[in-house]
């Protein structure tokens, strides 16, 4: 059966690459991530046709405004992990490798002390950088420092808008994608 269109546009919907997945959880927050080479996008599930394909551009195109700045290759986070040891922590942290990880549930990022290797999860892939910044410098931390005693934060808390990532983080784990 045809469903009948406002739009008089052939193109294919969803667009190219993308999946839409309707979320009864969700209540008026979209959501886009990436996924291996499509993009996957949560709308609630009470959203009319036209919603959908409005919030679907929308967030596409804030999706690709976000991708030119953020780091979206493992090469990209080990030379920022680089980078901000050498500017925040005076090049005391052990870097083994830096990966994005998809296997984090609750945590946003691990350190293995004894080898230096660091992953952050892949929920933070579409996060403004410097919150991804203030998680990578987290675990950098942990290379030199274990636990979270006044010594860590000290060290920790260097990173600029730091209290601002732990808030936004806070937000994110409660009403991000999950
Ligand atoms: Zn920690």
């Amino acid at each position: 059966m045809n469903r009948p269109l406002q739009s008089t546009s052939s193109e294919p919907w969803p667009p190219e690459g993308v999946d839409v997945f309707r979320s009864a959880r969700r209540t008026r927050t979209v959501q886009a991530r990436h996924a291996g080479e499509r993009i996957e996008v949560r709308i609630p599930a009470r959203f009319s046709e036209r919603e959908e394909r409005e919030a679907v551009a929308e967030i596409l195109a804030k999706l690709k405004r976000r991708s030119t700045s953020n780091a979206v290759s493992d090469d990209d986070l080990l030379a920022r992990a680089e980078k901000l040891n050498a500017q925040v922590l005076d090049g005391k942290a052990r870097i083994g490798s830096v990966r994005w990880a998809s296997n984090h549930n609750t945590q946003w990022g691990s350190c293995t002390v004894s080898t230096g290797d660091i992953r952050i999860s892949d929920r933070l892939r579409d996060v403004p950088d410097w919150v991804v910044d203030a998680v990578v410098v987290h675990e950098l931390v942990h290379t030199f420092i274990p636990g979270h005693g006044p010594r860590f934060w000290e060290w920790a808390d260097k990173v600029p808008r730091a209290e601002r990532a732990k808030g936004f983080l806070e937000a994110y784990q409660r009403f991000g994608p999950s």
